[in-house]
């Protein structure tokens, strides 16, 4: 009988100083050696990245492929720093942000400036978008080599699909490994915290902007289907139990959409008031993902029917139905 040989999967643990904690990027030895997600830039991830490599037989210069899941900073930072590495694999979305494209980040300002204004953001609270373009100096530098998208192939490694996973991020992509259920999840799928679903602007200028709760919990049922045994995420431990977590957590993001559903019920509001009243604590300091899980709320309930939609002097206010 011939023996099915997997490509040997390792995962390293670097350090962050997001609040996030630790992430982990995968080294994965199939045809090419290639390191899936490349950590934050910063000095102690790399001593960190390279101490683990070293103890694994290898140095950055061994890296050949960088695959990313998504541009999130503690995932692309140390994408330039592997001299021998030929190619860079992931969404065509994780090229602006690769090559910090002026003429994106004018777009993804104004895009923010209109939309906070539409939700009913008070121009007190528009500081944010300056200290946004201060972490871009955690953004790794490059440029893609390949584009991937669902369906692909892994180039190097062709056990395992991709599998487009949008939601969590625009750039958004999962890798698959059928043959044992192997599944390397980036932020999609993660254990004891649902990953915030991050409004972004749409990457081709006129399009709708995507709805990013909608397509994290589409994407979650897509998983559920797939047959995967285990997940190896960018956070926290690697689990299984894919049939208990996905329901739970598409039930706690219907509790949360309940509670916003009780607030239209005592009157009508605009985005902004439901922000405060679901985040009194935190929505001033981080207003990017207090608005994103609102929004992502509220579009949740006017698809499902229970909201409507008006605007009253460019102002976005919701109603129930
Ligand atoms: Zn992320």
């Amino acid at each position: 009988m011939m023996k099915v040989l997997h490509d040997t999967i390792h995962q390293l643990t670097i350090p962050t100083p997001f609040a996030v904690g630790d992430v982990h990027v995968y080294l994965l030895k199939g045809d090419v050696l290639s390191l899936v997600d490349a950590g934050v830039r910063t000095k102690e991830a790399w001593e960190a990245l390279v101490l683990q490599l070293k103890q694994l037989g290898y140095s950055p210069n061994d890296i050949e492929q960088l695959i990313l899941t998504h541009h999130h900073p503690d995932h692309i930072g140390l994408v330039g720093e592997f001299p021998r590495a030929h190619s860079i694999v992931g969404h065509s979305f994780n090229e602006p942000w690769l090559t910090k494209d002026e003429s994106f980040f004018n777009r993804y300002e104004q895009f923010f400036k209109d939309y906070f204004a539409f939700f009913g953001v008070p121009d007190v609270y528009l500081k944010y978008l300056e200290q946004m373009k201060s972490e871009l100096g955690h953004f790794g530098e490059g440029s893609l080599t390949a584009v991937i998208d669902e369906g692909d192939v892994l180039p190097g490694h062709d056990q395992w699909r991709v599998i487009g996973t949008k939601g969590h991020a625009q750039s958004h992509l999962s890798f698959f490994r059928e043959s044992d259920g192997s599944f390397i999840g980036g932020d999609h799928l993660l254990a004891h915290i649902t990953p915030n679903p991050v409004l972004e602007p749409p990457y081709n200028e006129g399009q709708e902007r995507p709805k990013p709760l909608l397509q994290y919990r589409s994407n979650l049922n897509k998983c559920l289907q797939l047959g995967i045994q285990k997940v190896y995420p960018g956070h926290n431990e690697v689990f299984s139990n894919l049939d208990e977590l996905i329901p739970a957590q598409l039930k706690l993001q219907e509790k949360r959409a309940n509670k916003v559903f009780e607030m239209l019920q005592v009157k009508e509001q605009k985005p902004f008031a439901i922000c405060q009243q679901l985040f009194p604590k935190k929505f001033a300091k981080q207003l990017d993902l207090t608005m994103s899980e609102t929004i992502g709320q509220l579009d949740f309930l006017e698809n499902e029917g229970k909201i409507l939609a008006t605007v009253k002097d460019g102002i976005l206010f919701y109603q129930i139905k």
